[in-house]
């Protein structure tokens, strides 16, 4: 509701033109989204003077015009395209963060505010307060990590068993030589701290098998990032998405999938999105003809069965699958939904993204209906 005795400006990643004599049309940087209204001479007086310094009843008085029903009708839908907002109600706002904080995330905050219908401080505060456990620092987990750390998350759990490895420093985008030969998770917390002084992190090296206990960490946990890939996501993701659903904590499941690794993943809301059991059943159904296929011709019999082949990966391919996947995180703390794509994999000879479509299962025993 508008508050004529409030201030109100447009929004700042909203360019506006006027067309003619009588057109306006709003441009959202941001989005490439257009709004395009038939007005009249007195609203273009309005809209060229919602500057942030004057209220609305001000704005009105200047301009010899009425404060009328359409006059507040116009603002309110101005409002609810998110094209204006309240500076009267912002400055208010604004008391939830550190004036260092406003500085620092200031063209962020400006992007919340012109994709969200939310406001932009309350989206960044609540990035404040999450506490995000990562399992697994290979290349994409720890790159989910440092982009989550840049956007504001100040409560970090990292888990993962592995050491820095020369191979490492291909495709991963925090570790020195220097690093080699230091556990991933320790590597990792100290570039995370040199980004935000301010984050406090734990980092564990650890197996996580199915034995493992994960109540431990999953109950100071508000999200969770499943990137644990041996011996393989979906095993482990079965493991820690059943726990995450009796503990109503969302998962996100990235990775590289080990068949392609421009993949994105797909965010597990327990009791509004298909479970973890739902997507295990329909890759079981979907896979059951499919057998892995070895170059025997490259190395000797006995060794087919003890060794395990990396697939080729570049540092560019796990930073597509890092910024999706962040992308559709932030977009989770900001509306509550989960993103419309889920898994696919983006085919980059094609520049095309195929998705794989997966509903609740009604007869799933964790989520179904029936
Ligand atoms: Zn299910």
């Amino acid at each position: 509701m508008i508050n004529p005795n409030y201030v109100y400006s447009i929004n700042q990643s909203i360019d506006v033109y006027r067309i003619g004599d009588d057109i306006i049309e709003f441009y959202f940087i941001n989005s490439r989204r257009r709004v395009t209204l038939k007005v009249t001479l007195s609203v273009i007086d309005i809209i060229s003077s919602l500057n942030g310094r004057n209220t609305i009843l001000e704005i009105c008085i200047t301009n010899s015009v009425e404060y009328s029903t359409d006059v507040d009708a116009f603002l309110n839908y101005l409002m609810e395209e998110n094209i204006i907002s309240c500076i009267t109600t912002r400055e208010k706002e604004k008391s939830i963060l550190s004036v260092t904080d406003i500085d620092r995330y200031d063209r962020q905050l400006n992007y919340f505010d012109s994709v969200f219908q939310k406001p932009s401080y309350e989206i960044q505060k609540r990035l404040q307060d999450e506490v995000v456990l990562v399992l697994g620092a290979g290349a994409i987990g720890s790159g989910i990590a440092i982009q989550l750390v840049m956007s504001g998350v100040r409560n970090l759990i990292l888990i993962d068993k592995d050491d820095v490895t020369i191979d490492s420093l291909q495709r991963h985008f925090y570790f020195n030589v220097s690093d080699i030969g230091r556990p991933k998770t320790h590597a990792l917390k100290d570039y995370l701290l040199s980004i935000d002084s301010s984050l406090a992190c734990e980092s564990y090296q650890k197996l996580i098998d199915f034995d493992t206990t994960m109540d431990q960490w999953l109950d100071r946990s508000s999200f969770v990032i499943n990137t644990l890939d041996e011996p393989y996501i979906g095993i482990t993701s079965l493991k820690v998405g059943r726990a995450c659903y009796e503990k109503k904590i969302p998962m996100f499941v990235a990775g590289g999938f080990d068949a392609h690794l421009m993949s994105t993943g797909e965010l597990i809301i327990p009791d509004v999105s298909p479970c973890v059991d739902c997507y295990t059943s329909h890759f079981s159904e979907t896979l059951k003809d499919w057998e892995p296929q070895y170059n025997t011709a490259a190395i000797p019999d006995s060794e087919i069965l003890n060794n395990r082949f990396e697939v080729g990966g570049l540092a560019s391919m796990s930073l597509f699958s890092i910024s999706y996947t962040v992308m559709a995180i932030l977009n989770y703390f900001a509306t509550g939904s989960e993103s419309k794509y889920g898994r696919g994999e983006l085919l980059f000879d094609k520049l095309e993204i195929k998705y794989l479509n997966i509903s609740k299962n009604p007869n799933c025993l964790i989520c179904g209906s029936i």
